[in-house]
């Protein structure tokens, strides 16, 4: 039987062969052995259970998802049940037209995911009341931390404090305090129940829940006058599905809302991944962090959509970035809109009348049966008073198969959602030994709260309510997109391998996707089993004493990490560390964390080889010595190459006191060679997301574990509900374990590899971008390389020179690689003017060889373009991409045939893929901004 591995791995033993020829090697381990600098070698083998097969993987995780207990979950507290229709789970969730997708740099092959984007901020703007919404947050408690930042950016007072009202959710808090402490912010929580009357003189903001966490509704409308006379903006957290039926954040007075969509069809997951929402009123879209979606147009002036603003912020402004979010929730944020598509707003409204006349008819029953529930208005959620009583009480419905939530020893909350039935509310009533109740209840939604204005009026969430509809809709648009599915995404720093289908399929059992992030333990033993499995098995490929997978992206480990470091310091009384030394090839999430995480970013140079400069690290480490918090550097580094110093660049950076933080996105280059907790590192974050085969799902979930050596692990992040706080570290996300629920990919990605297995997806990576190094070097320069002139897992084409010569530039190469059929390699990073290329071991050798092919018919292109035989204005690359429309128009005016335009050198005229918009004007569309769907005339 063929081992996984080789299925994981493109090229067969044959292909290895040819292709180490071209590169000069007899063996893979030759090769490693001249590419890895000796000083960081690893030459043991990974201690990891023996790879298993793809049968006996399905069989180990049933086994772990059956010692998880699905309960009825009427715990709430920002997480609720929901009916993800199968249309979408089967067509989204579980399609790899979506989830094997790129971020949408390009636009013009991801106009699918970028309409559904698109619809997913005008749903969250039409239900919020407010202008402009982003397309997607890491979660609600970062995205309201988020909106704390945006409001100290905004806000004219100079006051440092910040005013929580004390009805937010505990998970919300505890990440506000710990992106708060680093910058300054005095977080003052508040019980604002009684109105303004107990705000301070002084704020810059203000953060209200609505409806909040004890399921109260209130009119914050006179708190949001009170802080705006202060001068304080006014985020709100609010529920999207209340907001269907109660006034918006916007219509009371708003500056921002911020919440999670996970209860539009996201399942729970046992934490997430779920899309967090953040949107702002006007005037305020400058400001707002994350990806926005914008309309402009293409070369025909026809409506397009693209990235608008701040596409790749952090790169552009590093250290001033809004703030680090790169990898964001666009998987499940398609999910969330696709439920409001689906349902439309009549649909959403249904929804939530459930779920409140459910909860209404809950609080009568238990109101006749003597027991007093607080609050008289609310949605969805009420609290009742059991002196003495709630662990009884929760312990009698949790036997009974309901999770309720404990407040504390005399108080019991119990949402209802959509899945909530009848039945449920007996079991409840019976587990506060209360009778059943069938009297009559009337709503609990006060009525000036009442929502009057309408929402989702766009034709999309109205025209697709059959199944047959959707399902095309759906279709259609991930027919527009370029995926993993289509062909290679050889995007540099991105590691787009394999997302194999057995990785994928238990994410989808209810055992794994049905679990309240706050269930008892009792019933998440199968999780906490895996997870505690995943972090051993990720210590041991790093080399790390300890890992915590909280952090959901990369850039939240960054952050993470960094936070370890200044617990640390200041542990031991050393308050002045602050300085972060970063490498100016950094990733832009570098410095954009270190700034979050209260540290000063101080660049140190790279020399003409691209390594980190170590005479400027000298001069940097001396200037700053008694205030060197840590260094931040990439391994390998960006420039695609395992640089020599990195050991002397650690042992300079521990003798002046500072920590190593290894950004280790880069493991794919590693991984089974190399371990960076044992060649000088204090800590890493990895990215499941590109090493460890999570999809990068159009642009997010990920996950950014961190690992530590073991005088950093005291503060790895801490519990967001401060339960049995065995770490003084600060949480990151709103759950313990963050995007617990895609965890089963990574583990299952180790469990079938192995350590064999691993090792030789390493090797295989390596030979990959030392082959297409090879084959395309004479074509177009390679920037950078190490020992024997060899690249790590990718390499960096460098066309600066024929762009001098011949006006050719990267975006006309990139745009052009669509027309053969290609995503294009990552632009301009980290070198302007260049291409870098990450081939990955998944790809096979036919694949490499009709890149390459590819890339080489281009130079030949651009060399027609310098000798002027194709005009520098009208030419297949100045022009591309080409679209049907376009090449079967009835005039062709252009100076080269249409054959040319559309079937360039090894282009089949069969299953070629078209891009559906010709090249996107990204200027216009940030003139003239527009951020929610355009009506449908736009289109005609
Ligand atoms: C991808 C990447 C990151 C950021 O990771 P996200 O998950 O997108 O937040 C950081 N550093 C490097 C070198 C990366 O390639």
């Amino acid at each position: 039987m063929t081992d996984f591995a080789d299925r994981h791995i493109g090229p067969d033993r044959e292909s290895e062969r040819r292709m180490l020829d071209s590169v000069g090697y007899g063996t893979v381990d030759e090769l490693m052995d001249a590419a890895i600098p000796e000083v960081i070698r690893w030459h043991g083998t990974l201690d990891l259970p023996p790879a298993a097969s793809e049968a006996e993987v399905i069989a180990e995780l049933r086994a772990l998802a059956d010692r998880n207990t699905v309960n009825v979950s009427m715990i709430g507290n920002g997480y609720y049940g929901t009916h993800t229709p199968a249309v979408i789970r089967r067509n989204v969730l579980e399609s790899p037209a979506w989830y094997t997708a790129y971020t949408p740099y390009q636009p013009e092959i991801s106009q699918g995911r970028l309409e559904a984007l698109l619809n997913f901020q005008t749903m969250v703007s039409d239900l919020t009341g407010l202008t402009t919404a982003n397309a997607s947050m890491l979660d609600e408690a970062t995205a309201a931390a988020e909106a704390m930042t945006l409001a100290r950016r905004a806000s004219k007072t100079k006051s440092p404090v910040y005013v929580v009202d004390a009805d937010t959710l505990p998970q919300t808090l505890a990440v506000i305090e710990g992106r708060a402490e680093p910058l300054g912010i005095t977080v003052l929580v508040t019980d604002l129940s009684a109105g303004p009357a107990a705000l301070p003189a002084e704020f810059f903001g203000l953060h209200l829940q609505y409806p909040g966490a004890s399921g109260a509704v209130r009119d914050h409308s006179s708190l949001v006058a009170a802080a705006h006379e202060a001068g304080a903006l006014v985020a709100v957290a609010a529920d999207l599905l209340a907001l269907t039926l109660l006034r918006s954040p916007g219509e009371i007075g708003a500056d921002i809302a911020a919440g999670t969509t996970q209860r539009f069809g996201v399942p729970m997951g046992f934490g997430g991944p779920h899309a967090g929402y953040l949107a702002v009123r006007a005037g305020l879209e400058r400001m707002l962090p994350g990806r926005l979606v914008g309309v402009s147009r293409d070369a025909d002036g026809a409506p397009a959509y693209r990235l608008a603003l701040q596409t790749r912020e952090q790169h552009i402004r590093r250290e001033k970035a809004t703030s680090n979010i790169c990898t964001a929730q666009v998987l499940l944020a398609v999910i969330a809109s696709m439920y409001a598509v689906y349902h439309g707003p009549d649909g959403l409204r249904s929804i939530a009348r459930h779920a409140h006349s459910h909860a209404a008819r809950l609080a009568a029953g238990l109101r006749a049966g003597g027991v007093s529930v607080a609050d008289e208005a609310f949605f969805d959620t009420v609290t009742a008073s059991v002196p003495g009583r709630a662990f009884d009480v929760v312990a009698a419905a949790a036997s009974r198969g309901v999770n309720l939530r404990l407040v504390d020893a005399d108080r019991v909350a119990i949402a209802c959602d959509e899945t909530t039935v009848a039945a449920h509310l007996s079991i409840v009533w019976e587990a506060f030994g209360v009778p059943e109740f069938s009297g009559a209840s009337s709503a609990a939604l006060p009525s000036d709260l009442a929502r009057t204005s309408d929402f989702l009026t766009h034709p999309v969430f109205h025209e697709h309510r059959s199944e047959t509809a959707m399902l095309r809709y759906l279709r259609r648009l991930s027919d527009l997109d370029y995926a993993l599915d289509r062909g290679m995404i050889p995007l540099g720093s991105c590691t787009m391998k394999l997302n194999a289908t057995t990785e994928m399929e238990p994410i989808s059992w209810p055992e794994f996707a049905n679990i309240h992030p706050h269930a008892p333990a009792s019933q998440t033993a199968g999780y906490r089993s895996l997870i505690s499995s995943l972090e051993t098995w990720l210590a041991e490929v790093t080399g790390y004493d300890a890992v915590s997978v909280q952090p959901n992206a990369g850039s939240q480990g960054e952050l993470a990490g960094l936070l370890a470091i200044r617990g640390y310091h200041r542990s031991r009384g050393d308050l002045e560390r602050d300085v972060c030394l970063i490498p100016s090839s950094a990733h832009g999430t570098n410095a954009a964390s270190a700034v979050m995480a209260g540290m000063r970013v101080v660049v140190v140079a790279c020399d003409d080889e691209g390594n980190v400069d170590l005479v400027d690290l000298d001069a940097k480490i001396a200037a700053h010595a008694s205030r060197l918090a840590a260094i931040m550097v990439t391994y390998p580094s960006t420039h695609g190459v395992y640089e020599t110093g990195i050991a002397s660049l650690c042992a300079k950076v521990h003798d002046a006191g500072g920590q190593v933080y290894v950004d280790g996105a880069n493991l794919n280059a590693l991984v089974g060679f190399a371990k960076p907790g044992k060649f000088g590192a204090d800590v890493s974050h990895l990215n499941l997301h590109k090493t460890f085969c999570i999809p990068h799902g159009g642009g997010g979930p990920g996950v950014g574990p961190i690992g530590v050596r073991a005088h950093l692990s005291p503060f790895l992040p801490g519990d967001p509900l401060g339960a049995g706080a065995d770490s003084a570290g600060v949480a990151v996300s709103a759950a313990q374990h963050g995007s617990a629920g895609i965890l089963p990919i990574p583990w299952a990605y180790l469990r079938m590899m192995g350590a064999e297995g691993l090792a030789r997806a390493t090797g295989a990576a390596v030979l990959a971008a030392n082959y297409v190094a090879v084959r395309l070097r004479e074509h177009y320069p390679v920037l950078y390389s190490g020992n024997k002139g060899l690249v790590a897992h990718e390499c960096i084409l460098d066309l600066r020179p024929l762009t001098k010569a011949t006006g050719v530039s990267v975006d006309d190469v990139a745009k052009r690689l669509i027309d053969y059929g290609f995503h294009a390699p990552t632009m301009s990073f980290p070198v302007a003017g260049t291409l870098m290329v990450e081939p990955t071991e998944s790809e096979d050798l036919a694949e490499l060889d009709r890149f390459c092919d590819a890339m080489i018919a281009i130079r030949e292109e651009i060399t027609k373009v310098g000798s002027g035989t194709w005009p520098r204005d009208d030419n297949p690359l100045a022009n591309a991409p080409h679209t049907a429309a376009m090449v079967s128009g009835d005039e062709w005016s252009h100076a080269y045939p249409r054959s040319v335009a559309a079937y360039p050198f090894g282009v089949s005229r069969v299953g070629k893929y078209w891009s559906p918009v010709r090249r996107i004007d990204g200027a216009f569309g940030d003139r003239n901004l527009v951020c929610a769907c355009p009506p449908p005339e736009a289109f005609e």
